[in-house]
């Protein structure tokens, strides 16, 4: 199907239906449980990365079939809320092995597809539905986290329960960096809590959600439970705008992530907004070198750096800083290829406007004075060169006033700074306006323990470069790379998906009787 795709055979059949046949393939709306054509007249080309040929199209979806897919998200709700837990359960656990088949088989269709259209590595790719199928394999724990709350004999004959109940249409939009992972931490979350879900994806990368919804629909997910629309602003507002969505889970940047934030705020809906990132990693002297050189490089170069958790900035501490050069040295042994040739580590960015921006933003710190250590601006990928590559990138000498510095890059590009000890380091990590991610290396207890503490960052690695936390937990950026107050997945994503209903009530013995009505406010003492 991908060499198809690829070739732009015609036609072309992905799972029941994703894309219909044409010279140039077309990305399916799923409505009310049927993959279907767009009528709109605006369509937006999906360019491969490594080749900036176009493999595919997805529409901007129209008015009417945007109030279509909510409708039919609506009308599913009543019934599906009242499916039983342990059948939605039953889903879900269909769902995870289908996932986890996918992964395995040799087709690795899921993967595939997130390369194609993202330019990731196949690894990396597979990594990324890893991640998601964690949450959904969480997800089938359903019947134990949407437990409520009982307290018996609050007073005489009197007991107060809660229910947590889902709360109606959900919607999440999602960014290009990872295609499975993070619609796979809405969706799932969302429709086994008994909601129903309208998912936009990034309309850059809409092949591998579209591949889940069939896998979902394969699982047994009943019609209407999904639907998904295609498509940007437009979209997005629609999402912020209707009465009938109640919650908005958004991951992507700032600008993006706060419009969404304020205005479904203010049309009373909950949103959860995960935002951009700029993650630092200390380097104290005491660390163990080798280990440390490797992650940093792994967490600075590894998917082109377009991770909200990529190790963008490195601060050395102390003697530390003269590692840096076997630092540059492992670097340089990157392979920078297209994702689907065996040995890549580094894969192409986006689209040429990332790849223009990030060269961009390497020349200002060049012009602002810093030390280019390794340049991969210009580099030449074989049988790719019109593909939108840049290899690692590092930067030394970097200032906190350096535009390289304050703004997030998501490109293979490493900034180092220096500090003398870990009270400057911190200090300097607490004035950057960004709280997603964070590492220390180190040996030391005590200088882990101090720095997970003093840090103001919502995820810290000790030792660990990239610390997203599994499903369990929730993930839990901070400060200026999260808006809302309850987090994805984890016990924070059921709260969520959930409001919570509580009960009091009483029953007396029969001779019990009121003598008469009880007109002050009852204090159940
Ligand atoms: P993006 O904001 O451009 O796109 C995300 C979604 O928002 C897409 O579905 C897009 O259609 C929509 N969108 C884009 N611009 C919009 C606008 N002005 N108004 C309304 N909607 C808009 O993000 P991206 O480039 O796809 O993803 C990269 C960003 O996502 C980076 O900043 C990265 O740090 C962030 N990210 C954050 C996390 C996290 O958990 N904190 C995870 C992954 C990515």
């Amino acid at each position: 199907i991908l060499r198809s795709l690829l070739n732009k055979k015609v036609p072309l059949q992905l799972g029941r239906v994703c894309y219909s046949s044409s010279s140039v393939p077309t990305t399916k709306l799923f409505i009310d449980g049927k993959f279907v054509d767009s009528n709109s007249s605006e369509w937006l080309d999906i360019p491969n990365p490594a080749t900036n040929e176009v493999i595919g199209r997805v529409p901007i979806a129209t008015q009417g079939e945007m109030l279509a897919a909510v409708d039919s998200c609506s009308r599913a709700f009543h019934s599906w809320s009242e499916t039983s837990i342990l059948s939605r359960q039953q889903v879900f656990l269909r769902y995870q092995q289908l996932i986890k088949d996918n992964i395995v088989r040799k087709t690795k269709e899921l993967a595939k597809m997130i390369t194609l259209e993202q330019g990731k590595t196949l690894a990396d790719a597979e990594g990324d539905v890893f991640r998601g199928l964690q949450v959904v394999e969480h997800a089938c724990s359903i019947t134990s986290l949407m437990l409520g709350e009982t307290l018996p004999s609050i007073t005489r004959d009197m007991d107060t329960y809660t229910y947590r109940l889902p709360i109606g249409v959900c919607a999440g939009i999602a960014p290009f960096n990872f295609p499975a992972m993070i619609p796979l931490w809405m969706f799932p979350i969302g429709m086994v809590c008994g909601n129903t879900y309208l998912m936009k994806p990034s309309e850059r990368v809409p092949g591998c959600t579209m591949l889940l919804a069939k896998l979902l629909q394969d699982a047994g997910a009943p019609d209407g439970t999904l639907n998904i629309i295609h498509g940007q602003h437009a979209a997005v507002n629609f999402i912020c705008d209707h009465p009938a969505i109640k919650a908005i889970s958004f991951v992507g940047s700032n600008p993006a992530g706060e419009h969404i934030y304020e205005r479904g705020s203010k049309n009373g809906k909950r949103v959860q907004s995960n935002m951009g990132a700029k993650n630092h990693g200390v380097v104290m002297p005491d660390a163990n070198k080798e280990n440390t050189i490797n992650q940093l490089v792994g967490a600075a170069f590894g998917a082109a750096g377009q991770r909200c958790m990529a190790l963008s900035t490195a601060i050395f501490v102390g003697e530390s800083r003269q590692w840096v050069p076997e630092l540059v040295e492992r670097s340089k042994s990157l392979r920078v290829n297209a994702g689907d040739q065996p040995g890549a580590d580094v894969g192409p960015l986006i689209s040429p406007q990332a790849k223009a921006r990030v060269e961009s933003l390497i020349q200002s710190g060049v012009d602002e004075g810093a030390n280019i250590l390794l340049d991969g601006r210009n580099v030449n990928v074989k049988g790719y060169e019109s593909g939108n590559f840049v290899g690692p990138t590092i930067l030394s000498g970097v200032k906190p006033s350096m535009k390289c510095y304050k703004e997030e890059i998501f490109g293979p590009v490493l900034v180092i700074l220096e500090a003398e000890n870990l009270d400057e380091a911190i200090s300097l990590i607490n004035n950057n306006p960004y709280g997603n991610g964070t590492a220390i290396f180190t040996t030391n207890g005590a200088t882990a323990r101090k720095y997970t503490h003093e840090v103001d960052v919502g995820q810290i690695g000790v030792n660990v470069p990239i610390p997203v936390p599994l499903p369990m937990f929730s993930f839990t950026g901070s400060r200026g790379s999260f808006r809302g107050d309850t987090n994805f997945y984890g016990k924070q994503g059921i709260q969520f998906y959930t409001q919570i209903k509580t009960v009091t009530s009483q029953w007396k013995a029969e001779d019990a009787t009121l003598s008469g009505p009880a007109v002050t406010m009852p204090t159940m003492g």
